[in-house]
């Protein structure tokens, strides 16, 4: 069993509780799916608030930015072989 999108980014807007987010650690570091799912919405979640950080400041490459995220996050969800050992 997997952990879904939604779980994942409720955990890292802190709503989930323990034992539930210990055993969300446990399976990221076990689960190479989740683990990767959870690192792209990590970075989307990073991106958008250095965004909202740089609307304040429209100078910045923000396009840049916002391709590497769409990047990872379509690669990220369907992709679950890969594994090098
Ligand atoms: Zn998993």
């Amino acid at each position: 069993m997997h952990w879904t999108e939604g779980e994942l980014q409720a955990f890292l807007d802190g709503e989930i509780r323990e034992p539930r987010s210990g055993e969300l650690e446990r399976h990221l570091i076990v689960c190479e799916v989740c683990s990767k799912r959870f690192s792209a919405l990590a970075v989307s979640l990073a991106v958008t608030e250095h965004a909202l950080d740089a609307l304040e400041r429209p100078s910045r490459g923000l396009d840049i930015e916002r391709s590497q995220v769409s990047t990872s996050l379509s690669s990220a969800p369907s992709r679950r072989s890969r594994r090098s050992r």
